[in-house]
């Protein structure tokens, strides 16, 4: 063999053993087995075969002794580490420590398990909760007009705060020993994004106190006499809550509140009570003024040592009845007009007694630990399952539109500027609800995790902003006239609420998803990490030894993987799940390999400097988060059964995750502080280069027909979404409407076509089709089926109009309305 065959002999073998992940003794063989080939069979120079083979006895040396290994390569190694590791403030700790990892631990080990995916259970309802679901959600949502609550009371009517209240909806998450519904995540997803199909009121009233605040932290932490006393009056709504954890000062940091509380003795109920006197000043906090039970989050210092040693507790959690003498409460904010209640609230030396601490004093300095460790659960649950709603009714509402509404004598939704559109609005709309279903079913098989729930935020309501967004445009007018008409305006509006509340987007992006999901779901970091916080010389040693050279195989490992799924497009990989989908699994598996990599490549050239890298840290969080809403739309297609009619979305879905993975890969080879290193990392990942395109135009196209007539596919988009299929809502006239259509435009193509002949005339459609009916072109039955299209379609292209002041002043009220819409339809179609 000539000397380029061994060079290339020696690749394969070293790519073999890295692919494979060899353990040392393998290394050793393999490498060993190699060097006696060439020493035997080749005609390379002595001195060389000299050299390689002392470089081999070496290593093999250094690598097989774990003693030698340590003191010449892991213990260096673990004090470089110990300098090199950002200081993480106890905050920061306590984020890292929380929640657990789940599919996002797949992702990160370079070769997710697609059968561990696919074998995860698909979460179900209870008979009990699709009752509720049935019955008093469906009431709830008949309950509320949203124009009523959202333009003249600002508020949800009492007779619908009653119901919320009688029927349990408060208390969703309270297990039934305390009166509680005791719903599943899942049903407690639905409920939300049901509601959030009809009233952003109604579902952030019921979504914020099934969310992080009094309910869940009692459940997690309270005393037994807190929890007996609160949770059965919580989940029959007597107490209203809120929780208070941000202010002016301190948003997106929340953990830098300056709220403060100073233990000491005060009067509590005319006896000498040892307690804490509060100052805080709150702002934004949802249910705020309407709130009988405060939850607030605040520091306490303990200068007298009255609970101990230390002076700075820490964060620390306590509900206060907002009746509570001091307790400043009551006005309100207005945030984009949306009508839940929502304001500031502030105290200045408040005196509470200290078994006001939620569980008690032994938590007193507990609160930001607590915050973190529930935070996951409402985080999946609330936003995600809210912007399926809104996701939801865009797109039931834009596809109806677009059939039945025409210009240039042709359906919008046929243009193929809308059906871009369209395709967007069906394709985020799968993937919000793919991604809110499977994390909803993480939480009911116990898990917490934290990263999926940043991943999940912030993705279903970016997703949802943009399918709002499209709706808007291809509404046109339409969209934009409020009024009780207007199913989505609102929503438009109210889109970044969702985008800055729990974590505000960008944050979210740029510093939580990859920066904790880096620490948290990698197999090895936090072992070594844990290394250097371990105080023992010599079990630090043997922890940290152990890490990193597993680290260090991984790494190997994820290189060769990469390249060799790069260089063959992943075409060998064997992949379960349907078949139509496989060519998309095996990429996302290239993909995960390529992701795993680039992680370990970012940690280790940026350390602690990864933290300020947001730019960097948002791309490789943007692919950790692709791969994740990818995983969940493959799952949702398993789940439901592989229908073939849906297709379309789903590879239009999964097109647009390669590219969306690819452009952010690009975005981390460009921009990466060492330039040989993005490009090493580039060869390794794509080494023909970009590998994917965005959805074809006839993907699109076959996506947009899939949801532009009455169909399965359109029912499954959007299912679990409130419906009254009557002429007098809104949403309602418009399915009416999309279903007269096919019918009407025959007649009117008949109609046309008699024009066309000369068989019929007329100044307007009216007459034109009265003219065809008189010369037998049309049947009776044909000209009715017209006529109530022709209605439908007229009511649903309307919008509201006012007096001048929008009927502020009742006596502007006699300028003559247009009636509303719904009767006319009625009223004629009845004629
Ligand atoms: C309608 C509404 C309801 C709310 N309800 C509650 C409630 O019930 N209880 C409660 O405690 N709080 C509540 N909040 C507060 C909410 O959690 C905060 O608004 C949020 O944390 C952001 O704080 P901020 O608005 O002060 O923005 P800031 O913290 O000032 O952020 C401004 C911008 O800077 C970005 N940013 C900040 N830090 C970084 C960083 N390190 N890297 C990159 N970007 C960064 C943010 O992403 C954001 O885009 C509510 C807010 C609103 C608007």
């Amino acid at each position: 063999m000539n000397a380029f065959l061994w060079i290339v002999a020696a690749l394969a073998v070293f790519w073999a053993l890295a692919y494979f992940r060899a353990a040392t003794l393998a290394w050793i063989v393999g490498v060993g087995a190699y060097l006696g080939a060439l020493t035997l069979w080749s005609d390379a120079n002595s001195g060389l075969k000299v050299l390689v083979w002392t470089v081999f006895l070496v290593a093999t040396a250094m690598l097989a002794l774990p003693p030698l290994r340590r003191a010449l390569i892991s213990d260096p190694l673990l004090n470089w580490f110990r300098k090199a590791l950002p200081q993480v403030s106890q905050t920061e700790q306590e984020a890292l420590d929380a929640g657990t990892v789940w599919w996002d631990g797949e992702l990160f080990s370079g070769n997710p398990d697609w059968n561990r995916l696919y074998a995860i259970a698909k979460p179900r309802l209870t008979p009990d909760e699709q009752a509720f679901l049935d019955g008093p959600v469906e009431e709830l949502c008949r309950m509320c007009d949203d124009w009523t609550i959202a333009h003249e009371l600002n508020d949800l009517p009492p007779e619908v705060w009653q119901f919320i209240k009688d029927k349990g909806f408060l208390g969703m998450i309270i297990p039934r020993q305390y009166g509680g519904l005791g719903f599943s995540a899942y049903a407690h997803s639905q409920v939300v994004q049901k509601l959030a199909t009809r009233s952003s009121t109604a579902c952030v009233s019921v979504m914020v106190p099934n969310s992080l605040g009094p309910a869940e932290l009692l459940l997690h932490y309270g005393t037994d006499e807190q929890k007996n006393h609160y949770l059965p009056r919580l989940a029959r709504g007597q107490e209203m809550p809120c929780f208070a954890l941000t202010g002016p000062e301190a948003g997106s940091d929340a953990g830098s509140i300056p709220d403060f509380g100073v233990v000491c003795k005060g009067l509590h109920e005319g006896r000498e009570t040892l307690g804490i006197r509060l100052t805080w000043e709150k702002r934004y906090i949802t249910l705020g003024p309407v709130a009988t039970l405060l939850g607030l989050a605040f520091k306490l210092h303990d200068p007298d040592h009255l609970l101990g040693g230390k002076e700075d507790i820490g964060i620390t959690l306590a509900l206060i009845p907002t009746k509570h003498p001091g307790v400043n409460i009551g006005r309100r904010h207005f945030p984009l007009n949306a009508s839940f209640m929502n304001g500031p609230n502030s105290g200045k030396d408040v005196f509470i007694p200290l078994e006001w601490i939620i569980g008690g004093k032994e938590y007193a300095g507990q609160g930001w630990r607590m915050l973190m460790e529930c935070l996951a659960a409402g985080r999946s649950i609330s936003l995600p399952s809210s912007s399926a709603g809104a996701a939801k009714l865009a797109a039931r509402t834009t596809s109806a539109y677009s059939r039945v509404r025409s210009q240039f004598k042709i359906a919008i939704g046929k243009f193929e500027g809308i059906e871009e559109a369209l395709a967007r609005i069906a394709a985020n709309t799968y993937a919000v609800d793919a991604a809110r279903t499977m994390t909803a079913g993480a939480i009911d098989l116990g898990e917490k995790p934290s990263v999926i729930s940043a991943i999940v935020k912030y993705h279903c309501t970016e997703r949802a902003r943009q399918v709002i967004n499209d709706a808007m445009d291809v509404h046109g007018g339409k969209g934009i006239c409020l009024g009780p008409n207007n199913y989505l305006g609102r929503a438009y509006q109210q889109i970044p609420i969702g985008i800055t509340v729990e974590g505000a987007n960008i944050l979210t992006r740029s510093m939580m998803i990859f920066g904790q999901g880096a620490i948290r779901c990698h197999p090895y970091v936090l072992r070594e990490i844990d290394a250097t916080r371990t105080d023992n010389a010599a079990e630090a040693s043997e922890k940290f030894d152990g890490a990193f050279w597993d680290h260090v195989r991984f790494v190997m490992g994820n290189a060769a993987r990469s390249l060799w799924l790069g260089i063959t497009g992943a075409g060998l990989v064997s992949v379960p799940g349907a078949r139509e989908l496989r060519r998309y699994t095996r990429q996302l598996s290239r993909l995960g390999a390529g992701f795993a990599l680039a992680a370990d490549v970012a940690m280790l050239f940026l350390g602690g400097d990864l933290k300020r890298k947001e730019k960097l840290s948002g791309r490789l969080g943007d692919i950790l988060s692709q791969l994740y809403i990818a995983s969940t739309v493959l799952k949702r297609f398993e789940d439901d059964g592989r229908p073939q009619a849906d297709l379309p979305i789903v590879e239009w879905v999964l097109e647009d995750c390669l590219v969306r993975i690819q452009e952010a890969f690009y975005g981390v080879f460009e921009n990466f502080p060492s330039r040989l290193s993005g490009w090493m990392l580039r060869m390794l990942t794509f080494p023909w280069g970009r590998a994917y395109a965005p959805p074809s135009d006839w993907l699109g196209q076959k996506v947009a027909r899939a949801i532009l007539e009455p169909s399965q596919t359109r029912d499954r988009l959007t299912l679990n979404m409130f419906l009254q299929k009557t002429e007098d809502d809104p949403v309602g006239r418009l399915e009416l409407a999309m279903q007269a259509a096919p019918a009407g435009e025959a007649v009117e193509a008949k109609v046309r076509g008699g024009v066309k002949a000369g068989v019929i005339s007329g100044l307007t459609e009216e007459a034109r089709v009265a003219a065809a009916l008189e010369k037998g072109v049309l049947t009776a039955e044909e000209a009715a089926q017209w006529r109530r299209f022709s209605l439908l379609r007229r009511a649903c292209i309307m919008v509201d109009d006012f007096p001048h002041d929008i009927g502020r002043n009742p006596s502007q009220a006699e300028v003559p309305a247009t009636p509303r819409l719904g009767s006319v339809v009625s009223q004629k179609s009845a004629a």
